[in-house]
């Protein structure tokens, strides 16, 4: 198979830290152009937007959208319009409708459309699954503390509506959450934290429960300095499990069971491949499901303001 000709929108932060390089390990993909206001990649054609680029470009057969969520559905509805397949950057879009009208028009294309959840392809997130299959859960806590100064610097979208704040990290322990537990879950109660000079939250209590009673809690906070904590723990009869380091590490009752390196991004391109070659779309709306459900059922506090 000859690779995919593949575009980039929205060259920043993710896109350096993680696409460039995985990309560049795939032979399945050949990067022939990028479309933004400001970023560009070094020896790939550059256009300052995704219709300058559509139209210089007709060989691109597909195009990752890595712009702040809130900019999404346009970009992707023009490269759907355009017959390119999809690849969203988590969250998948500002709304679950935005997502949902992607979804149907991929659909009626034929096109594959990938809503992506990196953190799901984290290395002991699959050993973390196969035992909880296995397991009587008793109760499980997720704790994501992270200090928003050092990993969102000058991210003015990240603190405006629909830029989900504290969510943007706490929607990678929603997605691994939605693909280790055996039942799915629903929000009982929220509590969100709002900054009172911005539009998004800081921080977000949140509990849930499945049709069997199994209670699931939830602690997102982004004031976290010091020790960085992305932990999900579950107590079960066979122990107290630990998937810690954003889904790296596992443990059971403290003895590791598998500790690897990060290789998130080349799995995402793989299975992007995968689908493209295979005709269907991916595209698991239920950890934004979640944050829906918790602006929706949150009680609203508000704090100090935030400057950066
Ligand atoms: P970013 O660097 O702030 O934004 C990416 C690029 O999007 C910017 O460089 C900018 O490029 C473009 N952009 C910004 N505002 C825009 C607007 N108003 N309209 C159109 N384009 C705009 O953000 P990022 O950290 O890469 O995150 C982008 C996405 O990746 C987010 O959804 C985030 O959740 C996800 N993500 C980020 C990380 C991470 O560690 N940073 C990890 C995993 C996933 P131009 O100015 O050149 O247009």
């Amino acid at each position: 198979m000859s690779p995919i000709k593949l575009a980039i929108v929205g060259v920043g932060k993710i896109v350096r830290d993680q696409h460039l390089p995985a990309i560049a390990g795939n032979g399945n993909f050949e990067l022939i152009a990028t479309a933004s206001r400001h970023g560009t990649v070094d020896g790939v054609p550059a256009y300052s937007s995704i219709e300058a680029m559509l139209e210089a470009v007709p060989a691109i057969d597909a195009v990752s959208l890595c712009m702040p969520p809130q900019y999404r559905y346009d970009a992707a509805r023009k490269a759907l319009d355009a017959g390119k397949h999809v690849f969203l950057e988590k969250p998948p879009g500002a709304t679950l409708s935005e997502v949902q009208d992607l979804i149907r028009l991929a659909d009626s294309k034929g096109l594959s459309l990938f809503a992506s959840w990196h953190s799901r392809y984290a290395p002991a997130v699959e050993a973390t699954r196969a035992f909880l299959a296995g397991a009587a859960i008793r109760s499980v806590e997720i704790i994501w503390k992270e200090d928003v100064r050092h990993w969102h610097p000058n991210q003015e979208w990240i603190w405006q509506a629909g830029g989900l704040g504290v969510f943007d990290p706490g929607i990678n322990a929603l997605s691994i959450m939605t693909h280790i537990l055996p039942n799915p879950v629903f929000l009982t109660g929220a509590e969100l934290t709002f900054p009172e000079n911005r539009d998004a939250p800081i921080a977000a209590s949140l509990a849930f429960r499945d049709q069997a009673g199994l209670a699931v809690n939830a602690e997102f906070d982004w004031r976290q300095t010091g020790k960085q904590t992305w932990d999900i723990r579950a107590e079960t009869d066979k122990g107290l499990m630990v998937l810690e380091s954003g889904g790296s590490k596992l443990t059971i009752d403290g003895r590791e069971q598998l500790n690897a390196a990060d290789d998130e991004y080349p799995s995402l391109y793989r299975r992007f491949a995968e689908i493209i070659s295979a005709g269907r779309s991916d595209t698991d709306l239920a950890p934004l499901t979640h944050v829906a459900d918790a602006f929706m059922l949150g009680k609203r506090r508000v704090t100090e303001a935030f400057h950066d």
